[in-house]
């Protein structure tokens, strides 16, 4: 009989495995602390709980870590780390190290159903959703995550199309007595999955990214088919609903297209959506990808809409671009070893 994983349950369900396998009540609490504050690789590390404790816990459940199959180091010290997933498809992770900061782009999908033209995984086609523990399993597994200060769910995927399963791993990740990270450490990214959004603002603390790319619903449809389902409009209407005075940060996600969303009349339109929000826009280059009609625009544009933004009123920066030589970089996650495209 195939063994149970324990990654990725929470204080809830590890009560019932203490009930099914004849522990007491407060075990579940231990196994908690071993799996999420201290890490550990084996049931056996366990020691507060009995040896027999331990060997009947091992007789149905693993700890469920698994360490990656490949890693492709970039020379701006990024990593890419290819993963295994429950239902045998490979999902990527990407670790930026940057001065004090380190941060974890982490998947939750194998592939994406979203299919935004600019992006290599949109192009992939859909594998399958992402396990709680195949989500947590990159943060746990991934080499140098002591060093972690930020997890981004910005690697392949659709977190509000797969968010049980995120929400479960934001819980985990931000219980005192899980990880106990605090939620501003943690940002969920999404095309504009209207009820998913809804339903991430109740249920999460964690920031929120929008990726935008372009003001007009018209246009923003030929690039991101999602526009039709996840319209724009609808998804503005909700957020601005929301108070973003305190805690939780929102931004728009905005890769610049060289002759497609630089102009003039999408930076007033930008301004004129954007403005009333408490918000920010991240501009991000776009990275060439093969049989494509897009390309990025050029650095003045992006300085040039940079300082148009914060100008009239949304603080706007120019995100650095990591791990290009690794296809590491926004949209080009792939999933395939030596990901030569
Ligand atoms: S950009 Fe994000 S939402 Fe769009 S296809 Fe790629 S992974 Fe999916």
């Amino acid at each position: 009989m195939e063994k149970k994983k324990l990654l990725g349950m929470t204080l809830c369900d590890l009560k019932a495995v203490a009930t099914e396998v004849g522990l007491p009540a407060f075990a579940a609490k231990q196994i908690m602390q071993w799996l999420y504050n201290k890490r550990v690789r084996s049931i056996d590390e366990m020691t507060n709980l009995s040896l027999k404790s331990r060997a009947i816990l091992a007789e149905h459940y693993t700890i469920g870590c698994v360490p990656p199959s490949d890693v492709q180091q970039s020379i701006d010290g990024t990593a890419k780390y290819l993963f295994p997933t429950e239902n045998g498809q490979q999902v990527e992770c990407v670790f930026i190290p940057d001065g004090d900061r380190a941060t974890l782009c982490v998947s939750c999908q194998a592939g994406c159903r979203m299919g935004c033209r600019f992006c290599m995984t949109g192009r992939q086609g859909f594998g399958g959703n992402l396990s709680t523990a195949d989500i947590l399993n990159q943060v746990y597994s991934v080499p140098g995550n002591e060093q972690l200060t930020n997890i981004v769910f910005m690697g392949q995927g659709e977190p509000m199309d797969n968010l049980d399963a995120v929400l479960k791993a934001t819980e985990l990740l931000t219980n005192p007595d899980g990880w106990a990270w605090s939620p501003k450490r943690i940002t969920v990214s999404t095309v504009g999955v209207r009820k998913g959004v809804e339903r991430f603002l109740l249920e999460s603390n964690c920031h929120l990214a929008v990726s935008l790319h372009n003001p007009f619903p018209e246009e923003r449809l030929a690039m991101m088919p999602a526009e039709k389902a996840y319209g724009l409009e609808e998804l503005m209407t909700l957020l601005k609903r929301q108070d973003w005075s305190h805690q939780r940060r929102l931004s728009f996600e905005y890769i610049v297209f060289g002759g497609l969303n630089d102009s003039e009349r999408h930076a007033k339109e930008l301004v004129r959506l954007l403005a009333p929000i408490e918000c920010r826009v991240n501009l991000i280059r776009f990275h060439q990808i093969p049989d494509t009609p897009y390309k990025g625009a050029t650095e003045e544009k992006m300085v040039w809409l940079r300082d148009y933004l914060t100008k009239h009123g949304v603080t706007t920066t120019i995100r650095a671009s990591r791990g290009q030589d690794i296809y590491a970089a926004c949209g080009l996650l792939h999933a395939k070893t030596n990901t030569a495209i």
